[in-house]
């Protein structure tokens, strides 16, 4: 009688033994597939990050006037006071001498998303520029 308890206690400890191995192999997969994710979550936030990057760049050199890029000379380029876009000095003079022809007065950003109106100092800058 005796002797069985005793193998039956062994019985018991192995299975304990057993469930526990499985438990920890268990929790080491769980965190190898978290690690994983993380990884695919970090890769992939990463990427969304250098896309948007690269959209706020090649937003930024690009003059809404004319499309065309500045050719990393900003030099030719006017940044408007009150919204901070910039467009090509020679494209926007020639935007607001249109607008003003046309009678508007009420220039604004030529930015379409933009139409922030114009400080009369960026005006003023701009039609005098040399
Ligand atoms: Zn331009
Ligand atoms: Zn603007």
């Amino acid at each position: 009688m005796i002797g069985d308890l005793k193998k039956w206690d062994l019985v018991v400890a192995q299975e304990n033994e057993k469930q526990q191995k499985h438990e920890q192999a268990k929790k080491e997969s769980a965190a190898r597939h978290a690690e994983e994710n993380d990884k695919m979550i970090k890769q992939m936030l990463a990427n969304d990050y250098a896309d948007m990057r690269k959209e706020e760049i090649g937003n930024a050199f690009e003059c809404a006037v004319c499309g065309d890029t500045f050719d990393e000379d900003v030099n030719e380029a006017y940044t408007l006071t009150g919204c901070e876009h910039y467009f090509h000095t020679d494209c926007l003079f020639d935007y607001f001498e249109s607008q003003l022809s046309d009678g508007k007065f009420d220039l604004l950003c030529p930015d379409q998303a933009c139409q922030k109106p114009v400080a009369d100092f960026d005006l003023k800058q701009v039609i005098s520029d040399p």
